[in-house]
């Protein structure tokens, strides 16, 4: 399932910031994830796969908070920016140019909330 390996890699990125700042045994209380249009992910099997890959961890009955991010796509003639849908994805609307993804596929985790204070 896509979402277990995804719930995975967000344990994976927050145990490596932990240890990278010296929080190892810091319990975590929330992460934020930053999720594009496209990325495909479904939230709720996402939230029951991570509470899965938490348990006996610090980040057992962590909250996951979910920021979207935009679909854009840029011409790669004239360089303009618009909004991604599925009908102008290929050709730009304004000069028929090819067009690139710039966004719309992230999934990052954007911030970690600490029981004691919070880590960017
Ligand atoms: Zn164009």
């Amino acid at each position: 399932m896509h979402e277990a390996s995804l719930a995975r890699a967000v344990v994976n990125t927050v145990m490596d910031a932990l240890k990278d700042k010296g929080l190892k045994d810091q319990r975590v209380t929330s992460i934020t994830l930053r999720i594009g249009d496209l990325a495909q992910v479904d939230l709720e099997s996402l939230e029951f796969a991570f509470s899965f890959a938490t348990l006996e961890t610090e980040l057992e009955s962590c909250r996951l908070m979910f920021t979207s991010k935009d679909a854009v796509v840029r011409c790669m003639d004239c360089k303009r920016q618009s909004s991604y849908s599925t009908e102008y994805f290929y050709r730009c609307k304004v000069c028929g140019g090819p067009c690139e993804l710039v966004s719309g596929k992230e999934f990052d985790v954007i911030s970690l909330e600490l029981e004691s204070s919070g880590v960017q």
